[in-house]
């Protein structure tokens, strides 16, 4: 992989990105705002499947009211999503780490300052996030929307990375422009090449830290295949400080989706470890008879899945690549004719193992990988 692209660090609350800092994963709450135990409860459950750092929505004043409480029991940075209404900005600052917020459509000038000067007396970032859906009129229309019947219509080939790359670097201009540098931003799409493009120019033209995400990327699958493309593409190019994946999703067992995913495009990538990462083969028929490799991984897979600590495990179906795929594992199993091999980090210490053993045994020697030795 190149090395990671240079981007100046920005603290939120105690979690600072960019620099060499682990790149971070968010989500956003999809409850009311307004309704603290429901929002505190969503918010809790994210944290708990590594969450670490989340959005609330702060469109009405009732939500901004709730504020306080939720910080008081919101275990990670808390970020205000504002869009239009800088008062609700003002309001929010005093509770909350960032403010997510578009300068180019809060309104004037005054407006601008005020929002800054709050940001400043509190030590807050910014987040700049550009969206093709709503991006500033005049460059719409310079990139080739029209209007119909007052209303924004974007261009049939939809807009080029150039149009949020220059709604990007608008909003930095303006809050430099006040001398405000703690500034993350994204420059989200649901079209995956343009998504990537975009953050590419983006990323050669400021340091500043950035934010990846492909929005309103569908359901699970579809926003797991996108995400992983859009997010693991720019990942690869060493470009990306915190990311979000985004899944059309209110249950809170959905939403802690978009964290387990998050963590498992960084893992696939070497760049974060989760949990128990579990590696099995494809299985063929050279599968030994009687090891059932795909619901050996799948019963590891569901008795680790509340284990925070990480250790990479092998599932192989013979013994053609399974020493070898063992041996890149903390821990692998591979089946060997009647029974089992187990290797730790490419040693052999267990053989003659039953297949009907391996599932518990596997479980046993991951809980306690950690262990001194006795
Ligand atoms: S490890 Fe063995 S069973 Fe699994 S895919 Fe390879 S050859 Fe087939």
């Amino acid at each position: 992989m190149p090395p990671r692209r240079k981007a100046r660090e920005v603290a939120i609350g105690p979690v600072v990105i960019g620099g060499n800092n682990p790149i971070a994963v968010q989500s956003m709450t999809a409850t009311d705002t307004a309704d603290v135990e429901a929002t505190v409860e969503q918010i809790t459950a994210l944290a708990e499947a590594g969450c670490e750092l989340i959005r609330v929505t702060v469109d009405t004043r009732k939500a901004a009211a709730a504020l306080p409480e939720i910080r008081r029991r919101c275990p990670i940075p808390l970020i205000a999503d504002i869009h239009f209404n800088h008062r609700l900005a003002l309001e929010a600052a005093p509770y909350v780490d960032k403010i997510r917020i578009n300068p180019g459509n809060i309104g004037s000038e005054d407006n601008i300052r005020a929002v800054i000067a709050r940001a400043n007396e509190f030590g807050l970032p910014i987040r700049v996030g550009v969206n093709n859906g709503s991006l500033e009129r005049d460059i719409a229309l310079k990139y080739g929307a029209h209007l119909k019947d007052n209303i924004l219509m974007p261009p049939e080939e939809g807009y080029p990375a150039e149009a949020l790359v220059d709604s990007a670097l608008r909003n930095i201009e303006i809050l430099e422009a006040h001398g405000f540098t703690r500034t993350i931003i994204s420059v989200k799409s649901s079209n995956v090449p343009l998504m990537v493009r975009a953050y590419r120019l983006l990323a050669a033209a400021c340091d500043y830290p950035l934010h990846l995400g492909v929005t309103e990327a569908g359901t699970l699958e579809n926003s797991n295949i996108k995400s992983s493309i859009g997010i693991g593409a720019l990942l690869l190019d060493g470009i990306g400080d915190t990311l979000r994946v985004s899944i059309a999703a209110r249950r809170t067992e959905e939403k802690v989706e978009e964290i387990k995913t998050g963590f498992k495009i960084l893992q696939a990538l070497g760049l974060r470890r989760y949990g128990v990462e579990v590696v099995a083969c494809p299985t063929c028929g050279r599968e030994d008879v009687g090891f059932d490799t795909t619901r050996i991984a799948r019963e590891i897979e569901a008795l680790t899945a509340r284990m925070s600590r990480p250790v990479k495990v092998s599932v192989m179906g013979c013994y053609v690549n399974g020493p070898g795929e063992a041996a890149e594992a903390d821990l692998g199993v591979v089946a060997s004719g009647k029974t089992a091999r187990i290797y730790r980090r490419g040693e052999l210490i267990e053989s003659m193992v039953p297949f009907d053993r391996v599932t518990q045994r596997m479980k046993e020697l991951i809980e306690t990988f950690y262990d001194p030795p006795a």
